[in-house]
């Protein structure tokens, strides 16, 4: 071991050894592996070795796909056979929702670019794995590329492959403490103490503890799993073929050959936590005594589906611990305030997983930001509200228990919730509202009757009628909105103007004014499709996503300069907007200045009743509007006053998804759908906002895509022919049959009546006019290129 290091990975685990080689395979040689014990000394050494390629986020997907390619590399590089044994997989329905859910997820696995698989018959699934009962199988989807791995032999194929290219490998030394330096970390460990630029924090079972030792508290907890290995399968013995990977959906089991017997692993419904707080530092390579009583149901659904398995025993049981955060995906990325302290933890599918998390945690190291989109696994997409322990029980319990239990699109579900409330959640709880959830807020959906229950649904929902009456109400009269949800940060110091001029890509607004400001990252991608106000008074405030809120603060504070100061607002300030035609007749009724001169996108502070606010006038349903910003004591007030002030023009209160049905009928675009990390200015229209005569971060790689070609693929608005069901987001779009995009989002436009989508397609299909099809919950429609902004298209309503 040296005193000096560039990186020093703690832990070497599947993923700890993947990073280490990817850091080696970019180029940087000097950084090593520190293990408390030896390689797969965590979870990595009893794990299932299993590799399903599918996964509903295609970012997610695709390092999944990167991580199967790079398997059988990795095994050449080192020369240390990995077991692969890529034996295809199946995905088994057993109810007709389900089945039609995975009919649906196939052509959402199409249009992201996973084209090995296919939907199978009952029959078909029969004979690709000859021991499965098809007994009340519905259908199923094959992939080519899933199958097992040997996991001690994959973790060493990484750690051989890195050491080729000049990485250490350093076993039996725990690290005991960390301490941040001026210019990076102090690693104490057993066998003496190293410095780096980089730590990574690949702990697993024992992240939790990593992390303290740095002042961190992260959203990760262990639970047991179990599978067991069968005794010798006689009609295994007599196939020349491998039976596939194969998951049962509604039986909570996946299986897999394992030499002439099985592997049948069960996600467990009464789940259980180990060692919340990490796992014992003298914890060995142990396993835990089967609990077979709490997986009692999962077995008897597995041996009825396999029933080979009622007549041979099991030769092993294996119930150990991994890791999970709370939606199940990794936590990957600089930690925010801790520079050069990045984590690679909460992988729950290393062996699959871990090639996509080294890939993109060395790039991000080396070079500032990993080429994929990972936002998805990024650790900055959780807050300070995620370090709550039974936060933290409930969410990775609730997703364990869920693993394989379907979810619908407009399905609510309780763990972790309700945290946050917006100060005026009981009383508009009594006036009917169904909340939802964003990062640890409860946002309002809509309001329905006193004992409404949403059913769920891929189609359309019962709730349709509801939402198309509050979009009627937001369009020909006035409602409220309470937009808690939104994000803010202020802006302020000497050298504030300089630094969001900087910052954004677009021209900064004048005093009292407010504009669209999209943010670039160096490589010219979006990083924020923001709103940036221009309160007059030295202050301004930048508004955009609400669960984007320590994603952008992390932004915000790596570009931070001298002189300026940035403060995120999102536990002080709170409101509601005014929203529709009406708005205006309520709001001067309040207002104690005259506000009738507030011109669209103007904002200012002004007296509404008692209340100090600061006012903006926009609104994403593209209606004429308000956006009234108040104190969180403040909230419930500025709700009776506006409700008060508008009874004569018929107030009534509405939810997102009225905004979300109006804002596509404007073709405005919302971050994580049309706006992501890993799209453009120039395909996404964004372009139209940006200021090419001022310099800013991004503008080369923005002017490059400007003068290029152009971007192979642009944003536009389908009409849909669907008569019971919206597109969504991700599924494909098709030219002739051939794939030529895929949808961004989706839904009903109340106000037009049309099924309408956000689509990427071919430059060459974006012609309006086109006529294109688009899956819809697995059924293939009618689709057709349409003008943006079907509602209103010359703007008018909100400038009125
Ligand atoms: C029963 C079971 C079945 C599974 N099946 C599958 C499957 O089929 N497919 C799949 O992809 N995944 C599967 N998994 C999950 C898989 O095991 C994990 O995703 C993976 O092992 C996580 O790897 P890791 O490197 O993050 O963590 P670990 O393997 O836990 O590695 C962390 C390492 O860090 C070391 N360490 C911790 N603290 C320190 C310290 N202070 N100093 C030095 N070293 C330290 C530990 O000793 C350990 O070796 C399964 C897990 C279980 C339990």
């Amino acid at each position: 071991m040296k005193s000096h290091y560039r990186v020093v990975v703690i832990g070497g685990g599947v993923v700890g050894a993947s990073v280490l080689y990817h850091l080696a395979k970019l180029g940087w040689s000097d950084v090593c592996l520190i293990e408390r014990s030896v390689l797969t000394a965590g979870s990595s050494w009893h794990a299932a070795g299993g590799i399903h390629a599918l996964n509903a986020d295609p970012n997610i997907a695709s390092l999944q796909a990167y991580t199967i390619d790079l398997l059988p590399e990795i095994e050449k590089e080192s020369g240390q056979n990995i077991g692969l044994h890529m034996t295809g997989g199946l995905t088994m329905a057993g109810t007709p929702d389900r089945w039609e859910w995975l009919q649906s997820a196939y052509r959402v696995f199409q249009s992201i670019g996973i084209e090995d698989c296919r939907l199978v018959t009952p029959e078909e699934a029969g004979e690709l794995n000859p021991i499965m009962s098809t007994e009340g199988l519905l259908g199923g989807m094959w992939a080519d590329r899933e199958g097992y791995v040997d996991t001690t032999g994959t973790v060493h194929a990484y750690a051989v492959a890195a050491k080729k290219r000049g990485a250490e490998v350093i076993e039996h030394n725990r690290v005991i403490e960390l301490n941040q330096t001026a210019d990076g970390w102090q690693v104490v460990t057993e066998k003496g103490t190293v410095t780096c630029e980089h730590v990574v924090n690949a702990g697993g079972l024992w992240a939790k503890q990593l992390g303290r030792m740095a002042g961190i508290e992260l959203p990760v907890a262990p639970l047991k799993h179990h599978y067991l290995i069968s005794d010798t399968i006689p009609t295994l013995e007599k196939l020349d073929f491998e039976v596939p990977m194969t998951v049962d959906l509604e039986g909570f089991t996946y299986l897999r050959q394992d030499q002439k017997g099985v592997l049948l692993g069960i996600y467990e419904i009464d789940h259980e936590h180990w060692a919340m707080d990490g796992a014992p530092w003298e914890y060995g390579m142990e396993l835990f005594n089967e609990q077979t009583d709490r997986i009692e149901n999962e077995l008897i659904l597995g041996f009825e589906r396999y029933p080979d398995l009622q007549n041979v025993g099991v030769k092993t049981w294996v119930n150990g611990a991994f890791t999970f955060s709370p939606d199940g995906n990794p936590l990957v990325g600089p930690v925010p305030g801790k520079r050069g302290y990045w984590c690679a933890c909460a992988v729950m599918a290393g062996f699959l997983q871990g090639g996509g998390v080294g890939k993109s945690l060395a790039e991000w190291i080396i070079h500032g930001e990993p080429e994929a989109d990972v936002y998805g696994m990024d650790v900055a997409r959780y807050g300070d509200f995620a370090q709550n322990k039974r936060y933290i029980r409930e969410t990775t319990g609730q997703f364990y228990s869920r693993r394989f239990v379907m979810t619908y699109p407009n399905e609510q579900l309780p763990a972790g919730r309700p945290l946050k409330t917006s100060p005026a959640y009981d009383a508009m709880t009594q006036a009917g509202c169904k909340w939802g959830v964003s990062w640890d807020l409860e946002v309002p959906l809509y309001f329905a009757p006193q004992g409404f229950e949403e059913t769920p649904t891929l189609k359309r929902s019962n709730a349709f009628d509801i939402v198309a009456e509050e979009c009627r109400v937001l369009r020909d009269g006035v409602g409220l909105l309470d937009i808690t949800g939104f994000s803010r940060f202020e802006v302020t110091g000497p050298r504030a103007e300089a630094w969001l001029d900087s910052l954004m890509a677009s021209k900064l607004p004048a005093p009292g004014r407010a504009k669209l400001a999209p943010m670039l990252s160096e490589t010219g991608k979006l990083k924020g499709d923001l709103t940036v106000l221009n309160w007059g008074d030295g202050t301004w405030w930048i508004m955009g996503s609400y669960y984007l809120r320590a994603w952008h603060m992390r932004w915000f504070n790596d570009h931070m300069e001298d002189g300026v100061a940035v403060r995120d607002l999102g536990e002080d300030i709170c409101g509601f907007a005014l929203v529709g035609p009406k708005s205006q007749a309520v709001i001067e009724r309040v207002a104690e200045q005259d506000i009738s001169g507030l011109k669209f996108m103007g904002c200012g502070s002004y007296d509404i009743g008692m209340l100090r606010t600061r006012v903006a006038r926009m609104s994403v349903t593209g209606e004429k509007g308000y956006e009234i910003n108040c104190r969180y004591g403040d909230h419930i007030t500025l709700r009776q006053i506006l409700l008060e002030a508008g009874a004569e023009e018929g107030i009534r209160e509405c939810g997102f998804n009225a905004m979300s049905s109006m804002r596509l009928e404007k073709s405005f675009g919302i971050w994580s759908a049309e706006f992501t990390q890993g799209y453009t200015p120039g395909m996404t229209g964004m372009d139209r906002w940006i200021d090419w005569s001022k310099d800013f971060v991004g503008k080369a790689a923005a002017e490059a895509e400007r003068d290029g070609n152009g971007p192979a693929q642009l944003l536009v608005t389908l009409e849909i022919d669907a008569q019971d069901a919206d597109a969504s987001g991700y599924e494909p779009i098709w030219a002739g049959g051939e794939k030529v995009g895929f949808v961004t989002s989706g839904g009903y436009g109340h106000t037009i009546g049309k099924s309408l989508a956000m689509a990427l397609v071919n430059r060459d299909q974006a012609a309006v006019g086109t006529d294109l099809s688009v899956h819809v919950v697995g059924v293939e429609r009618a689709a057709k290129v349409i003008a943006p902004s079907p509602y209103d298209p010359d703007g008018k309503a909100m400038r009125l």
